[in-house]
């Protein structure tokens, strides 16, 4: 409860927990034990003259998680305080040749060199979340496919990485977008919901989903693949995952390049340069960008007919593509779905974090799980 607060007194837990100010007293002079609050100095004296009340404020410092995130290239190691800012990050690039082993070893490197500098012991850590592209076992802590990295499966990174660092820490090994779903749920434009989907479009499709505000894994770890349903039987296109006609090899940045050389469109920097560019009055990009919008439409409205959610968020390559690309996508959805309920909410909105949301949502997925085991 305190952690949202700026600063509080023992009268404000009292009052927000509905409990007596003697035990809200106990409850905080515990957390003060701990290193969870702080003292911050004192409020004003009451009105009927009484003691200054001593002010309270959450510890960022009351520890650290590690938090991390292997991107199509790079291994992203950063360590954040409890409060979810990064206060010391690394990256460094990683060879498609990458094994378990080497993949390990350079994560190892890379976390006692960020902690040799902050002079932190492994015992300031309390929690550790990595996220990675494709499937993981998360429950024994292994990736089992990985799109970019076909080698470095199979590690046990807890064995390997978690336990030579901080051993009583957990180790929360998931596909990034899981712990994406969670931080717009909590602090993102999702804030409150329960019923969430977050599809990230890259170079690969793939949705992150909570339901009830729990997040849905699956018993194979496949719950959110949407990008390999198969969407044409009949396609010829094979994809990484070894199946043919799946949906992400339509709307991945490959498939916006492939979309825009067959119709001779020239160079493009950006996905987001081709959907402002698609305002103008060049009907080759227009059509380009509607074939794009149309397969991504399959996909979310395959997500809607699934699980309804409150709401839909984009992250990735479309997630800056401006208002007129989310109207024409919301149209296109609510035409696939029940096109005879014309009354429907169908709510797709761009995710506002940016790059740094692969490190920020483990950093905030590690330190919630921390405090949801605490209580
Ligand atoms: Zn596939």
């Amino acid at each position: 409860m305190v952690r949202p607060m700026d600063s509080f007194f023992i009268s404000d837990v009292s009052r927000e927990l509905g409990m007596s100010f003697v035990t809200a007293s106990k409850i905080c002079n515990d957390l003060k034990a701990r290193r969870l609050i702080i003292s911050e100095g004192k409020g004003d004296s009451t009105t009927e003259g009484g003691k200054k009340p001593i002010r309270y404020k959450f510890n960022p410092k009351s520890g650290y998680v590690l938090c991390g995130h292997i991107t199509g290239t790079n291994l992203e190691c950063a360590i954040s305080d409890m409060t979810g800012r990064l206060v010391a990050e690394v990256s460094v690039v990683l060879s498609p040749a990458e094994t378990g082993k080497t993949l390990c070893g350079k994560m190892l490197k890379c976390y006692r060199s960020l902690l040799s500098n902050m002079s932190l012991a492994g015992r300031s850590i309390v929690s550790i979340a990595i996220g990675v592209n494709g499937i993981v076992d998360s429950v024994n802590h292994r990736i089992k496919i990985s799109p970019h990295f076909p080698y470095m499966l199979n590690a046990d990174i807890k064995l390997m990485v978690a336990d030579m660092i901080a051993p009583e820490a957990a180790l929360y090994l998931d596909n990034k977008i899981r712990f994406q779903v969670q931080y717009e749920a909590d602090v993102g434009v999702a804030r409150g919901k329960k019923d969430v989907a977050v599809l990230l479009a890259s170079d690969g499709l793939v949705a992150g989903i909570m339901i009830g505000g729990k997040i849905l894994s699956g018993i194979n770890n496949l719950a959110g693949e949407i990008g390999h349903t198969t969407v044409s039987q009949d396609s010829r296109i094979l994809c990484h995952c070894g199946g043919r006609g799946c949906a992400e090899s339509s709307v991945t940045l490959q498939a916006l390049s492939a979309a825009l050389k067959q119709e001779k469109v020239e160079y493009i920097n950006s996905a987001i340069e081709v959907f402002k560019s698609s305002a103008a009055t060049d009907p080759k990009l227009a059509q380009v960008v509607d074939r794009i919008i149309g397969a991504l439409a399959v996909s979310v409205s395959n997500l809607v007919m699934h699980i309804d959610p409150e709401i839909i968020v984009i992250q990735g390559i479309y997630a800056d593509a401006g208002k007129a690309f989310y109207d024409k996508l919301t149209q296109r959805v609510k035409e696939m779905c029940i096109t005879g309920m014309a009354d429907k909410t169908i709510n797709i909105v761009p995710s506002r974090f940016g790059d740094k949301v692969g490190l920020l949502s483990a950093a905030h997925y590690a330190i919630t799980k921390y405090f949801d085991e605490e209580e």
